[in-house]
């Protein structure tokens, strides 16, 4: 296998997950390609939701998956997903984020610390048992550091007897490359009745 940056590293690993998954989650549509990647690597049943704060974002992403003829199994969401509990309440196989400003966009409008750990926490209360989470973080500019180190702060508080969280990035890059964040859920069998988060 070659050596990938964060966000094809992220790809590889869910594309397993995909195969067998029902409801898989886009936190941050963005430009469209992780919601095409999601859409495009499903069975035909499968819904993916897909969330951006951005109708750009979302008009971006509705044309690359008309383009595909993969619109039917897509609901974009034009919210922010501090919100994903409002629109969904079935267990969550694969979700994925993408942080930081939209290319191409207002660099602006990021993501940010507070809402990003909000959803990240509530992605991991809907997460089926064995379902995965990708978070690819920025570190490159201020704001995106900033964010990053706060990621991963709440990601080193959780439970590992309920979640297996790694670590991913280049290390001899220069210009602070994307970091990946990979959270797998702990099958329920093994959890012996645990319920928070951070136990
Ligand atoms: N940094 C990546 C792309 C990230 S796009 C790259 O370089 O490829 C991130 C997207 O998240 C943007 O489109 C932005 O509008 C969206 N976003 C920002 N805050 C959000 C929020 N609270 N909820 C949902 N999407 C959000």
């Amino acid at each position: 296998m070659e050596v990938a940056n964060a966000v094809v590293m992220a790809q590889r690993l869910l594309r397993p997950k995909l195969v067998t998954a029902i409801l898989v989650v886009d936190a941050t549509a963005g430009n469209g390609n992780d919601t095409l990647f999601l859409a495009d690597n499903t069975p035909n049943t499968t819904v993916v939701w897909a969330f951006d704060i951005q109708t750009q974002a979302l008009t971006k992403t509705q044309e690359l998956l008309t383009n595909h003829e993969l619109d039917y199994k897509v609901h974009l969401v034009l919210d922010s997903h501090a919100h994903i509990p409002k629109y969904i309440n079935q267990p969550v196989d694969a979700a994925m984020f993408n942080l930081g400003y939209l290319p191409g966009g207002d660099h602006a409008i990021s993501t940010s610390s507070d809402t990003t750990i909000q959803a990240i926490a509530q992605t991991l209360q809907l997460l089926a048992a064995d379902g995965l989470v990708t978070i690819a973080a920025y570190p490159g500019y201020e704001h995106g550091r900033l964010e990053l180190q706060a990621v991963h702060e709440y990601l080193t508080s959780l439970s590992q007897k309920m979640f297996t969280v790694a670590c991913w990035s280049m290390v001899n890059q220069k210009n602070s490359p994307p970091v990946l964040y990979v959270i797998e859920k702990i099958r329920s069998e093994q959890l012996e009745g645990s319920t928070s988060l951070k136990d």
